[in-house]
């Protein structure tokens, strides 16, 4: 009878290993899919022993793990936030959170500006994380399929069968594209964020024709697509504190004199907004109303040598931009809430 396998977690010098004995003979070192280092040997193999074949295998296990960090897949959620990226046919666009009154459509992609390209989603579809992801997808599905539309028959000219239909799907999971003998190739969605070379890259290689670009960039590529996870942005997470001006709790009534109180008509400072009842009061939401609207509508500004200058949430030294939003926003006493000025 054999021995079952064991497992425990050694730490080298610089990071931690699993030692794996079973009744094998030799020892091995492996890197799994999740890009731990894992050593094999038998029953019996002492810790010093695994750390001295970590230590002589070093460089190979620094390669491997270099490498594992340049191809595994990193699907990082996105923020829906002012500023926040998104390739489109391989061009950096940027997201703008637009007024509802501005844009009809709840997402609109503006190619040419003078500072880049944007994606414009309307105010109310942003608010809401669910329905932005659908309007993004549905917009990747469709900018792809227009590409496809235009540049996939010269493709399929080159096959026997010329007139293959070529569709974009928002329901693939797994596959980045699926070629059926009948129904024709089926793309993913989120490979319309792809570079259009790649595109036909992904196209050629899944009709068994010759490639048309470099190998590694190509894999790198598709392991950096977006699958569509998004998160609202993390200062939008409600807090819990107390107003610190007033301690009032979440979800309260600022006190009658509270620096932090807004009029609930006018959005002006409650403390002097002249109203004699004391029914303007707001609530304090756990967070400022006014730091609320930079988060949505990605106010940030950063100081520079020649004063300030707007800059994306993301960006080195971002501050919330409250002059921006006295200018940009006025007070919605229906929503109790800074709202874009139509
Ligand atoms: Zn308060
Ligand atoms: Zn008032």
């Amino acid at each position: 009878m054999t021995a079952p396998a064991t497992e425990r977690r050694i730490a080298a010098n610089s990071f931690t290993f699993i030692l794996c004995t079973t009744s094998r003979t030799t020892f091995g070192i492996t890197i799994s899919h999740t890009g731990e280092v894992v050593v094999r040997g038998p029953h019996g193999t002492t810790d010093e022993q695994a750390v001295d074949l970590v230590h002589r295998r070093r460089e190979w296990i620094y390669r491997q793990l270099k490498h594992f960090k340049e191809t595994a897949p990193d699907d990082h959620a996105k923020e829906l936030i002012g500023g926040t990226g998104f390739a489109v046919l391989g061009h950096g666009h940027r997201l703008r959170i637009v007024a509802d009154a501005d844009q009809e459509q709840p997402l609109v992609q503006h190619r040419w500006s003078e500072r880049g390209p944007w994606l414009h989603m309307r105010s109310t579809t942003a608010r809401n994380v669910e329905a932005a992801r659908e309007e993004l997808v549905a917009f990747y599905a469709r900018t792809g399929q227009e590409w496809l539309d235009a540049h996939a028959p010269s493709i399929t000219q080159q096959t026997t069968t010329p007139e293959l239909p070529v569709k974009m799907s928002t329901r693939m999971r797994t596959n980045w594209a699926y070629h059926h003998q009948t129904r024709g190739l089926t793309l993913h969605w989120a490979t319309a964020q792809l570079s259009t070379v790649y595109i036909r890259e992904l196209i050629h290689r899944t009709l068994g024709l010759h490639s048309v670009t470099h190998n590694h960039l190509y894999e790198r590529s598709l392991q950096t697509l977006w699958l569509g996870d998004l998160q609202p942005h993390r200062a939008l997470a409600p807090t819990i504190q107390p107003c610190r001006a007033c301690s009032a709790a979440v979800n309260t009534l600022h006190a009658e004199n509270c620096s932090s109180a807004l009029c609930a008509r006018t959005g002006r400072q409650h403390s002097d907004c002249g109203h004699p009842d004391a029914t303007c009061n707001t609530v304090w939401s756990g967070q400022h109303p006014h730091l609320t609207a930079c988060i949505e509508y990605g106010f940030f500004c950063r100081e520079t040598p020649d004063g300030y200058e707007p800059c994306d949430a993301h960006a080195p030294r971002a501050l919330p931009d409250y002059l921006r939003v006295y200018r940009e926003c006025r007070w919605s006493a229906a929503e109790q809430r800074m709202v874009l000025d139509a």
